[in-house]
Order: structure tokens, then sequence, then C-alpha cells
């Protein structure tokens, strides 16, 4: 019954992040409107907007144009709802079910804004980072990360990306990375720790280069082709709290 309760809630919270994702970036209000459909504009009526299900009964069609809707809305609905089920098995009811909450949600709709429109908003990653100083401070980190650890890993993440970004500048005179990518590592520094910077940028770095050049090859898309590197970052933040540890081990 709980499980459930978590997994409706999650998936409201979802349909929340939905909004975030798609309006946020074009500088839309995310709270007094009500959900409308992309292409006709249709305003869905608040009971046809259940989460998860709505979409699966219109079969990810909009009700009133027949447009697809896009297949993301779902997973990030069913991932949010994943999310509170899988943070509070974790936790319980704590702090630290709070915490891993904020920081996987956070990470989660980076991931869809840098993959849509190739942006990653000081909105989130500066309410997030701020609330990571927060909960490591009263030991709430859900990772157990020091506080010490936290700020080096915030301010260390956010310098190597501006020196590369300079550097980027100065020899070659394109921009390699944007300032949200800097923002993420201050982000993903505070919640993980010093230690999971190293690793986290050099695991987005190679595998975004592989599958960027894979893309390019295969798309036959042409070198300026970008690739949303926030989202390989995001992926590799998201897997090191349980891969990260592995891989110290070995070396
Ligand atoms: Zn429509």
């Amino acid at each position: 019954m709980l499980t459930l309760s978590l997994f409706i809630i999650g998936s409201i919270f979802g349909s929340f992040y939905n909004v975030c994702i798609y309006r946020l970036p074009n500088d839309l209000d995310v709270i007094s409107k009500r959900s409308f459909c992309t292409t006709c504009k249709y305003q869905i009526p608040f009971y046809l907007n259940v989460p998860i299900i709505s979409y699966i009964i219109n079969l990810g069609k909009c009700k009133n144009c027949k447009s697809k809707i896009n297949f993301s809305y779902l997973i990030v609905e069913i991932l949010t709802a994943t999310l509170f089920v899988y943070a509070y098995s974790l936790y319980g009811l704590s702090f630290k079910t709070l915490g891993y909450i904020i920081f996987y949600s956070g990470l989660l709709i980076i991931f869809f804004t840098d993959l849509k429109y190739y942006l990653i908003l000081d909105k989130i990653t500066i309410p997030i980072s701020v609330l990571g100083l927060v909960f490591t401070f009263f030991q709430h980190n859900p990772f157990d990360v020091s506080i010490l650890s936290s700020i080096i890993g915030g301010v260390i993440g956010y310098l190597i990306i501006y020196v590369i970004r300079f550097l980027f500048f100065k020899f070659r005179n394109v921009e390699g990375m944007g300032l949200g990518d800097a923002k993420l590592f201050l982000m993903v520094g505070i919640w993980l720790g010093i230690k999971s910077i190293y690793l986290i940028l050099a695991s987005s770095a190679i595998t975004g280069a592989i599958i960027g050049s894979l893309i390019i090859y295969i798309y036959k898309k042409d070198k300026d082709f970008q690739i949303p590197y926030g989202c390989f970052i995001v992926i590799a933040s998201a897997l090191y709290p349980y891969l990260g540890s592995v891989f110290y081990n070995l070396i």
C-alpha cells in the first residue's frame, strides 16, 4: 500500500518535472497554467491529466489533435515514480530519502533539458547545489559525504570545467563547454564529494567522445554536430554511487 502510494506520488512529481523540462527552457510559467498539448495548444482537463495512465490510455497521442506526445513524458513519469519507491526502500522515512530524491530528480530534469534544448539551467543546478550543502552540513547526505569533501568537490568540479572552457577559448576559439556544465559539476561535487569528480569527468568525457563519434559516423552528421555532453555527466553521476567504489577498489 505504501509502495503504491509512493509510486503514485512519484508519478505526479514526474508529471511536474515534465512541465519543468518543457517550460523552463522556454521561459514559461511552471505553476499557474494548466497542461496543454504542444501542437494544438488544447488544454488538458485535469481529470485526463493522470500521470502514466493517461499516456497509455490515449496511446501516446493528444486526445484532441491526435498528434504524437513525446515518449519521454512517459519515461520521466515512470522513472520518477520508481525513484520515490527506491529511495524509500534505501533509507525509509528520513532526510536521506528526501536528499536522494532531490539529487536524482535534478539529474533527471537536467538530462532531458540538455538532450532536448542543449541547456543546463541555473534554476535547477543552483538550488540543488545549495540544498546539497544544507543536507550535507546536517549530516543527511545520502551518500555519506563529509561537508569538507562536499565543499572541495563543488569548488574543484566547477573550476575544472571553467579552466577547460577557458583553454578551449584561448587555443581553439570555440566554446567547448558551457558554464552550465561547470554548474552541473558544482552540484555533483557537492552531493557526491571530491573523489567523484575525477571519475565522473573521465568516464563522461570518454563515453561522450565514443558515442558522439558513433552518432556522427552512423547518422552522417557533420563534424560540428553538438553532443549534449551534460547527458553523459548525468549518467556517470547517477551511476557513481554504485560503481565508483568498485572502480576505486580496483586501482
Ligand atoms: Zn493536440
